[in-house]
């Protein structure tokens, strides 16, 4: 069975991995059938995830899948149970899931056909740049995305325009090389926004924009100058560093040393009143030692991110890395991945924590039966405990009162 790093390669910067069903808008089970406890475990979750989280749904997967699909479709939140172990099938039926309201999702795989996916009727992704020109040893996504390119800006406004008509209150640019859109047209990130800005005036738009991630080398001061001054843009930044320790990132062929990496986040950090700082980490690289592993830990501590997401290392055919020596065990990648998952829960109670007092900008997406959920501009998960006047389409402002099950509990609920 294609794995999860190879699914979400498929989906590119379109997907995060989550660190629990509260944060994430899909749930893709990987089912294993290899032994009788591993379907037991599959019902247990299965079960679990209907009784916790009855809204969330769960794209079914895997080789469990060949000898009781049938069985697991019947779970009341199971939207897909996917036979194919392609992986892209299963990123498909992940995209389509996300979209689920007007069923408009499409999966992204080269340039014709960059366009968007829509998450409710409120977020919309909105893919602008597509491949990698980059070579970490690791990472398939050079090998299937192909080469950079980015989209004409005529047909980014024609999408972007469609997304404004259609309602969607918050567009997501998303891209491989987000930070790179345009360099091979004599263009840039910064000179895309600003049309955007152009067309979102034009079109009397109140939403908002929220940038995907932007690789550690591709930042700038004139960026986040720009950044600083725009009212449109989410006051929320994905940086993937993958790793702190410096000989880790030279195996790694990531083109960026912690030292740099870190004055970036504390630069960032200092340039916001208040800023979301989201980044990935890699765990489990061939030959990756304890103590380098340790190091990477105390990096992440000592700086001011909000949210980690974890991924193990795992081979994949093709790249430099799957020839590498120095294999970690599964045991100690599992350690290292819990202890980075502990960092990561502490940062983003700290992060939500912070939120208390402060009033925030929400789109509500999902009702509830106490209220609604949504995210704020510096994508903080929000659940409001009261009645909206007029339902869900809309921004509203509320304040922050209290952290609860990882999410910051608002009320004072007003029309933004
Ligand atoms: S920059 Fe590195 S990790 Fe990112 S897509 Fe390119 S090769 Fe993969």
């Amino acid at each position: 069975m294609a794995d999860t790093a190879e699914i979400l390669s498929w989906l590119g910067n379109l997907a995060q991995l989550e660190e629990s069903p509260e944060c994430a808008d899909v749930v893709l089970l990987n089912t294993c059938t290899v032994t009788h406890k591993a379907d037991r475990d599959v019902r247990k979750i299965l079960g679990s995830l209907a009784k916790h989280h009855p809204c969330l749904p769960v794209v079914v997967a895997g080789c469990g899948v060949k000898t009781a699909g049938a069985q697991l479709a019947k779970y009341p939140n199971v939207k897909f149970v996917v036979g194919s172990d392609r992986p892209e099938s299963v990123a498909q039926a992940l995209a389509t899931t996300a979209g689920v309201d007007d069923g408009a999702a499409r999966l992204m795989n080269g340039m014709e056909s960059c366009g968007q996916l829509t998450l409710g009727r409120r977020r919309a992704f909105l893919k602008v740049q597509d491949g990698c020109n980059s070579s970490c040893t690791y990472c398939v996504v050079p090998l299937v995305r192909g080469r950079e390119r980015s989209l004409p800006v005529t047909e980014i406004e024609t999408r972007f325009s469609k997304l404004v008509e259609a309602g969607f209150l918050e567009v997501v640019l998303v891209g491989i090389h987000l930070g790179r859109y345009g360099l091979g047209e004599g263009l840039s990130l910064i000179w895309l926004l600003r049309q955007v800005d152009r067309w979102a005036d034009r079109l009397q738009w109140n939403g908002r924009i929220r940038l995907s991630s932007i690789e550690p080398g591709e930042w700038n001061d004139e960026l986040i100058d720009f950044l600083r001054s725009s009212k449109r843009i989410c006051p929320h930044f994905h940086v993937p560093v993958q790793s702190g320790c410096a000989d880790v990132l030279l195996r790694m062929g990531r083109p960026h040393s912690p030292d740099s990496t870190a004055r970036l986040i504390e630069r960032l950090a200092a340039s916001f009143k208040d800023v979301a700082i989201g980044t990935d980490v890699l765990t489990g690289f061939p030959a990756e030692s304890d103590s380098e592993a340790r190091e990477t830990e105390r990096w992440l501590v000592a700086l001011p991110f909000s949210y980690l997401h974890v991924f193990t290392y795992s081979k994949r055919p093709g790249t430099v890395a799957a020839e590498l020596s120095g294999s970690v065990p599964a045991t100690e990648i599992r350690a290292r991945s819990a202890r980075l998952r502990e960092i990561g829960r502490h940062k983003w109670l700290d992060f939500l924590g912070k939120g208390i007092g402060w009033r925030h900008e929400v789109i509500l997406e999902h009702s509830t039966s106490g209220g609604y959920t949504g995210r704020s501009e510096s994508y903080r998960k929000i659940r409001v405990e009261q009645a909206s006047p007029d339902g869900m389409a809309r921004i509203v402002r509320v304040m922050g009162r209290a952290v609860r099950d990882g999410w910051l509990v608002c009320d004072g609920l007003q029309e933004a």
